[in-house]
């Protein structure tokens, strides 16, 4: 019987969307043979609220995954009320589709190491892999309730349909969202950074380039 190819998922604020997220995901897909579903939060329950809208993240996302078609923009956390947790997005993708392809989310390694903080966390691996997106030579040290938890779990590869750790290595570009905000708050035009399709439209880049104004 032939393997169904993984889904990996990233999700994220993408305020505004860089290289740096696309770059992970590429190298996940092409480091899983999977194919990546981007998925931007509505309202991150701990952080200030975005610069830009849901509509306005979004658009800026499609723009950047234009031409290709193996990272796919994933809009489900916006089309539900109020802020997300990844336990019910997994479990929403879960219910689509169906209990043998593997699905794997993928985290950066500081992520990782504070799993145990969030919601329903144990139940993660009953609906996914995790996929953690680690830096060459970068393992950081897991608090001890989740390192019990995951050391029977790490794997080299992703095999079954959920359940097991597997590290994904990256090539670390050194960009931040939070970078490109103050660039724009600047007056500056960080080029570059982004896709040039984020920038065919000013009208994509207002909500930041108001920053600066
Ligand atoms: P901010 O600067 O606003 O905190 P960010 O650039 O870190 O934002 P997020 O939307 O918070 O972007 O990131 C979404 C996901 O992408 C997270 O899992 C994060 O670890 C990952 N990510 C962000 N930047 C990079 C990067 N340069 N390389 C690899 N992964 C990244």
């Amino acid at each position: 019987m032939s393997h169904p190819r993984p889904l990996a998922i990233l999700g994220g604020t993408f305020d505004p969307v860089h290289h740096g997220h696309l770059r992970a995901a590429w190298e996940a897909a092409e480091a899983l043979d999977a194919d990546v579903r981007m998925v931007p939060a509505r309202t991150p329950p701990h952080r200030p609220p975005p610069i830009a809208d849901a509509a306005g993240r979004v658009a800026l996302l499609r723009a950047a995954l234009e031409g290709q078609d193996r990272l796919v923009l994933d809009t489900r956390e916006l089309e539900r009320d109020g802020p997300s947790y990844t336990v019910d997005t997994l479990a929403s993708l879960r219910a689509e589709l169906g209990p043998e392809r593997p699905l794997v989310l993928l985290v950066g390694a500081d992520a990782f190491a504070g799993l145990s903080a969030w919601h329903l966390w144990r139940d993660l691996f009953g609906l996914a892999h995790i996929g953690v997106l680690t830096r060459p030579g970068g393992g950081h040290a897991l608090p001890a309730d989740l390192e019990a938890f995951v050391s029977g779990r790490r794997a080299d590869r992703v095999h079954g349909p959920a359940g097991s750790v597997v590290d994904i290595a990256i090539t670390p570009l050194d960009i931040a969202a939070t970078a490109i905000r103050e660039s724009f708050a600047g007056g500056g035009e960080p080029r570059y950074l982004m896709p040039s399709a984020c920038f065919d439209d000013p009208a994509l880049l207002e909500p930041y380039r108001a920053l600066g104004r």
